[in-house]
């Protein structure tokens, strides 16, 4: 007897999926369409801001980025995805500072974590929405970052020398006393 039910109750169960499923196949069928026809409409395609294509070093104006080179992108990246170089410059002042000099990204085994974005110390780094990133081998997906010239130094201010004090007088010579006549 129970069995007879449970025959019948999975066969409800059927019935009631399979009018939900043909409740959502007949909403989709007059649903408009919306056709995105690529690469057609390349110049008109808008992709989201938020859309991570692509690591990028954020450049302002001028041409200058804000990576010091400290390495910290690269020791938080989980699959060594990038490769920093850095180098020892001499300042205006005397004294040595460490600057980029090659940032290494490598696209195709990025796994778009944001982690080395959100560990910068500099907010030197974002995520362009770059999507057409195709290319024929894999190496052309390793991209140097730092593809600008990078910034000269800044000049030290050199304190002006102090004046030098005006040299001292010479005493000026006692006049001699004038000779009395009355006393030669
Ligand atoms: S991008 Fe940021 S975290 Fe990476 S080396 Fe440059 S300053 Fe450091
Ligand atoms: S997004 Fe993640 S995987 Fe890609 S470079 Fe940054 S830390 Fe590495």
């Amino acid at each position: 007897m129970s069995s007879i039910k449970e025959y019948f109750a999975s066969v409800g169960s059927g019935i009631k999926s399979l009018v939900r499923g043909m409740e959502v196949t007949g909403k989709e069928l007059v649903t408009p369409k919306i056709t995105e026809c690529y690469p057609e409409n390349r110049e008109s395609l808008k992709i989201s801001d938020r859309f991570r294509a692509e690591l990028t070093l954020k450049y302002d104006d001028e041409g200058h980025h804000k990576c010091i080179g400290c390495g910290i992108c690269q020791m938080n990246c989980p699959n060594g995805t990038i490769t920093l170089q850095t180098k020892m410059v001499d300042l205006p002042n005397g004294k040595k500072k460490r600057q980029l000099d090659k940032y290494f990204y490598d696209l195709g085994s990025c796994t778009f974590c944001m982690l080395c974005v959100t560990s910068c110390p500099q907010d030197a780094l974002e995520f362009s929405n770059d999507f057409e990133q195709a290319v024929f081998t894999r190496d052309k997906l390793v991209k140097q970052l730092n593809y600008r010239p990078e910034p000269e130094p800044e000049p030290v201010a050199v304190a002006p020398a102090p004046e030098a004090a005006p040299a001292p007088k010479p005493a000026a010579e006692k006049p001699e006393a004038p000779v009395n006549p009355e006393n030669k």
